[in-house]
């Protein structure tokens, strides 16, 4: 029988820490916008980089003709094509095509993984056809959306910094990735080039923007997380009197850096020392999809040494780092009957835990209709009819069902609420302080007229409790009056059409 004498106390302690009541977020949101400003004024001014994206003028609408974009992020890379038809026909026709890249192109030399890109690329644009048209004596223009560390250095080049996400191609680092491509088309044969090299964000916004006049900043919260808004040029001393024609540019912020005033537990900082990259992105480890798994994870493991809530020993499953997803932490929360089977067969397939057993042994169950194994406190999950555990017929249940510790499952959806409340109002707090700039700076860009702000990634778009803690938070900070005027929109796949756009609008054709 689990400990519920010690783990209550647990719980509330991990709630205390976790907790982000306003002034919290009043405190992170003010961080954000002076994190910002500093960011702005010099290079590594604050932990905001704070990246000139060199795009100073967004889609219009009015943009024609054949646009190309190829998105290399992690291990697939997506390419897409768009016929855009201007102010009334707006988009004509999209195609696009994923391809996976090989594990062993991430180990090897710069030239290997352009050269297979570029070919993925040659491929792709030999099946054009149909509504499909490039106007006479132009080359086909590519958005180059490039989602690792890029020193920018103008809307068509770009120097890696350093791979993220476990590659480590060789040679490619300190490089312009945009001359990388370039130079792996030509070994193709292949008679395109890039037009604008574009953050994913930067994307969002751009491709967001095109249908919505009011779309001001782009907030992506996947694995990772990261925001983007449109900067008036004057509000960015360390451009040092570079222009813009239209006044106005987008800044890529690297929210995911910010680690100024959030309400961290020991668990967060037990994360941070393992992982590799400490000290280092905070905001990201605390609100993004990577993560907040593993925190409930790590909660739980402390949860049952201390308090045996998985029975007399841990479960050696939970016991591996990042076994726990944060698709399954919101799975967890979406089971709303009154037993809580579900979170039940998510612990047990995927951390090894028969929820309450007092021991890890499982049992035959002694069903005749059952053919699978029961775990004492868990009660039988029913008959295996296909392979997945989701294939358990539910009619069977009862069959067998014996006592099973709803409460240690309570406890677990308790966990799982608690980390997902403190990313999404910390998330929406971080929205609040780049709007806030934007207001402080130009006083009605908030306050006098519609703003959006578009959303994207898996975690945003697949975990409705975190984007109801998320809107929430925005609405408590804003009041309900100026919060009226502030739309968060989910803007689903929008960076592909976006970089396309931006090529387009970017055009060396022009
Ligand atoms: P990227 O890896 O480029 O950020 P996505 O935007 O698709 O790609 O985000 C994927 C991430 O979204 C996953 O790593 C996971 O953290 C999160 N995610 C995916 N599905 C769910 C889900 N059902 N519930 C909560 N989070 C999810």
């Amino acid at each position: 029988q689990s400990n519920l004498v010690s783990i209550a106390p647990m719980l509330t302690k991990l709630q205390r820490d976790c907790a982000t009541p306003l002034p919290v977020l009043r405190h992170v949101a003010d961080a954000m916008a002076d994190d910002m400003r500093a960011g702005l004024a010099v290079d590594g001014g604050s932990d905001l980089k704070m990246i000139l994206s060199y795009v100073d003028s967004l889609p219009t609408v009015n943009e024609k003709g054949l646009f190309y974009a190829l998105d290399l992020g992690g291990t697939n890379f997506r390419v897409l094509r768009v016929q855009l038809g201007g102010k009334d026909e707006r988009v004509i026709a999209t195609e696009f095509d994923q391809v996976s890249i090989p594990q062993d192109l991430m180990f090897r030399t710069t030239e290997d993984l352009f050269d297979f890109i570029a070919s993925g690329l040659a491929k792709f644009a030999q099946k054009e056809g149909g509504k499909f048209h490039l106007a006479q004596g132009r080359m086909r223009e590519i958005g180059f959306t490039f989602s690792f560390p890029v020193k920018q250095t103008s809307i068509d080049a770009g120097i890696l910094i350093k791979w993220t996400k476990g590659f480590a191609v060789s040679g490619t680092a300190g490089k312009d990735v945009v001359a990388c491509l370039n130079e792996a088309m030509e070994r193709q044969g292949l008679n395109m080039c890039v037009s604008a090299l574009v953050n994913d964000t930067v994307g969002t916004l751009a491709g967001a923007r095109y249908w919505d006049d009011d779309v001001m900043v782009a907030v992506i919260l996947g694995t990772g997380t990261n925001a983007c808004y449109v900067e008036r040029v004057d509000a960015i001393p360390k451009l040092q009197g570079l222009k813009s024609t239209s006044g106005r540019t987008i800044v890529n912020t690297e929210w995911g850096a910010f680690s100024n005033g959030l309400p961290l537990t020991e668990y967060d900082r037990e994360m941070d020392v393992e992982s590799i990259n400490p000290g280092e992105q905070i905001f990201e480890k605390t609100i993004s999809g990577m993560y907040l798994g593993e925190i409930v994870r790590r909660v739980l493991v402390k949860m049952a040494e201390a308090g045996a809530l998985f029975g007399e020993r841990v479960p050696e499953k939970l016991s591996t780092p990042f076994v726990l997803g944060t698709p399954h932490i919101s799975a967890m929360q979406q089971d709303n009957s009154k037993d809580l089977q579900a979170v039940g067969s998510i612990l047990y397939d995927v951390a090894g835990v028969a929820a309450g057993a007092p021991t890890n042994v499982p049992l035959p169950c002694t069903s005749s209709l059952c053919r699978i194994n029961y775990f004492p406190n868990l009660g039988c999950l029913g008959t295996k009819s296909g392979t997945g555990r989701s294939s358990f017929r539910k009619s069977s249940v009862t069959q067998c069902q014996v006592n099973s510790d709803l409460s240690a499952r309570r406890i677990v959806v308790e966990v799982c609420d608690t980390l997902a409340k403190r990313g999404g109002r910390l998330a929406g707090a971080g929205i609040v302080g780049i709007l806030q700039k934007m207001e402080e700076d130009s006083k009605g860009t908030i306050s006098g007229k519609r703003t959006v702000v578009a959303m994207d990634g898996g975690l945003y778009e697949h975990y409705p409790q975190y984007r109801r803690y998320l809107q929430d938070a925005v609405t408590e900070l804003l009041g309900s009056e100026l919060s009226k005027n502030v739309v968060i929109e989910h803007s689903k796949d929008g960076s592909g059409i976006g970089a396309a756009l931006l090529a387009a609008t970017n055009s060396k054709y022009k």
